[in-house]
């Protein structure tokens, strides 16, 4: 690939992660994602067009508003910045196949659940319910062949392959959960993790398939381990449940799609 090819990948990357920065703020609020325009949350300044260029407008006003000078928070530049570098990532992985324009969904759908979770501690329906029906619905495109190989006798195994490969994931991520989440409640008495959790892990089931579900809670629950263990060392106290999960769990997904088939052979070399 030309080089300048991976340029329209992180251009079309960070405007994507401009849009996602919209969904995360007005999402949780049962706002519109199209109108109306986006103002200053303090002053009411309407953002002009080119306040609102991805990365650029934030360093030349140097991270405040152009009109009362309030701090414009450090999530728009990261989500931007994130949503690009993965992008670039899917990119080199699968190039122009099905599977790039389907995971670049799917990571858009990850990143707006992670930071969502992440200040508001919910996981909107809208997105985990709606985000199962079109990984299900989408998911022959996983197949690297797709559009490539000519649709000869493969191709109807390999639509039902994967769509039983996701039903599943949506059964097995879910459900494990689902247990996991019971157990929580009946030794602890807290709602720890959240049916928003459960759903969350369907649609990763939905996109990935059982296996790299399976890898997604694996190492979710080790991320979450790990920051919660110097949470409580740094807090001094034991409230695991204030934990984000969807976010380890979004982090996790992005992994195991990227890296998925390396980790899970990188994991049995080790046994
Ligand atoms: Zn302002």
């Amino acid at each position: 690939m030309p080089w300048w090819i991976y340029v329209y990948v992180v251009l079309f990357g960070l405007v994507i992660g401009s849009f996602l920065n919209v969904c995360i703020h007005r999402i949780p609020q049962g706002q519109s994602i199209v109108r109306p325009r986006s103002r200053c949350p303090y002053c009411n300044h309407l953002i002009r067009a080119w306040e609102n260029i991805p990365l650029v407008s934030y360093a030349l006003l140097r991270g405040r508003c152009s009109q009362c000078h309030a701090r414009i928070s450090w999530v728009y530049p990261a989500v931007e910045a994130l949503t690009a570098g993965v992008f670039y990532l899917l990119f080199r992985k699968y190039e122009f196949g099905a599977a790039f324009w389907l995971n670049a969904l799917f990571f858009s759908l990850l990143i707006a659940l992670v930071f969502i979770d992440l200040f508001h501690r919910i996981l909107p329906d809208v997105l985990t319910k709606g985000g199962t029906l079109v990984g299900f619905l989408l998911v022959p495109l996983q197949s690297p062949e797709f559009f490539t190989k000519p649709a000869t006798t493969w191709i109807g195994d390999m639509i039902a392959a994967r769509y039983l490969d996701s039903l599943l994931g949506i059964a097995l991520g879910g459900g494990l959960l689902w247990v996991v989440a019971k157990l929580y409640f009946m030794i602890k008495k807290i709602e720890g993790m959240g049916l928003g959790d459960v759903k969350m892990m369907m649609t990763i089931g939905a996109f990935l398939g059982w296996r790299f579900a399976w890898l997604t809670i694996f190492l979710g629950s080790l991320v979450g381990a790990f920051v919660g263990i110097a949470f409580i060392y740094l807090s001094g106290r034991d409230r695991l449940y204030e934990l984000p999960f969807g976010t380890f769990l979004g982090v996790a997904a992005i992994a195991a799609t990227l890296w998925g088939a390396p980790l899970i052979h990188w994991y049995f070399s080790l046994l």
